[in-house]
């Protein structure tokens, strides 16, 4: 079993060490950011690469700055601790790594203001998060997207999450694996984890950075392997609800769930109602630049381990 650790109140501590009060303002008033780094296991190299860290963490301090969180540590800086965590923890299978700052102040009194900002990272074990392999079942959900107005879906606020947790619920409860948000004004806006994409013809179709969407690292990176590799264009635009069941193939994007094909939206099938070849050649794409096995796209992998996992001194 490898050894658990965290990066706690500026140190590297016994994960069981890292424990916060309960009168903590961001426990108590979900007033945190976070974000959701995968660590891939490379068995072939006896690697872990992380998976774009540096623009998670430029996503981190952009949420930051819209909860006036205190974020003092630099891009640069996150990453070195990250790493050095990583390595401390030594697993030898793909892993979630979880930064956040948080409003660390124990006192009481809804506001953003006045009060102190802490940093804290762990890691966990984490396999796939929706199945990849045969495509998923979504529904709507009843519950509609947090607007921009009341709070930022591109900020990855904590307190967020319910609005995510309702929809996931709703949609396990009923059957299905997923839930899709519409907006406010009745438009899709995304999974409750995830960006959604369509197929249409020869280009990509998702909703556009304003119809409050958490503004994806997978999303973007989709659209890149889409465009390098495929041709296939991706436009940016207001979806209907009625769109999701007509579309050739439907996915869902995220750095937990992947590439996840949709197979079937609301009791429809989507397409043939089997994984789409467009969402089929994206998912392999994505799971080879993810694992470092496309050399193109190493600029998005960052090694963890300094040296092959095996030669590691044990017991670290
Ligand atoms: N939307 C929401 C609500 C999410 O929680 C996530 C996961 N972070 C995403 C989209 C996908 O974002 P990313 O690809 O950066 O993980």
């Amino acid at each position: 079993m490898p050894s658990q650790y965290a990066y706690f109140q500026k140190q590297f501590v016994p994960l069981p060490e890292a424990k916060i009060g309960i009168m903590t303002h961001a426990f108590n008033y979900g007033t945190a950011c976070f974000e959701g780094v995968r660590g891939n296991w490379n068995e072939d190299e006896g690697q872990i690469y992380l998976f774009r860290p540096e623009d998670h963490f430029r996503r981190l301090a952009k949420s930051c700055r819209i909860l006036k969180l205190d974020l003092e540590l630099s891009t640069r800086e996150l990453l070195d601790i990250t790493l050095k965590l990583v390595e401390m923890c030594g697993y030898k299978e793909d892993i979630y790594i979880r930064p956040m700052v948080y409003k660390s102040s124990e006192e009481v009194g809804v506001r953003l203001h006045n009060l102190q900002s802490d940093f804290l990272l762990f890691v966990t074990p984490f396999g796939p998060y929706l199945d990849v392999t045969k495509g998923i079942k979504c529904c709507v959900s009843s519950w509609r997207r947090v607007d921009d107005n009341s709070i930022p879906a591109r900020a990855k606020v904590t307190g967020l999450y319910v609005n995510s947790a309702l929809v996931k619920t709703e949609a396990w409860e009923n059957g299905f694996d997923e839930g899709i948000m519409l907006n406010q004004d009745g438009h899709v806006s995304e999974g409750s984890g995830e960006n959604l994409f369509l197929v249409e013809g020869n280009r990509l179709i998702t909703p556009p950075v304003y119809d409050n969407i958490l503004v994806g690292i997978t999303r973007e990176t989709v659209m890149a392997l889409a465009k390098n590799e495929l041709g296939m264009e991706t436009v940016e635009r207001t979806i209907d609800r009625s769109e999701l069941y007509i579309a050739d193939e439907c996915f869902l994007t995220g750095t937990a769930a992947h590439v996840s094909p949709v197979t079937e939206i609301d009791h429809r099938p989507v397409g043939s109602g089997e994984i789409g070849p467009i969402s089929g050649k994206i998912q392999s794409l994505y799971f080879d630049v993810l694992k470092g096995k496309n050399p193109k796209y190493m600029d998005w992998c960052k090694p963890a381990y300094s040296r092959q996992f095996d030669k590691l001194p044990t017991g670290l």
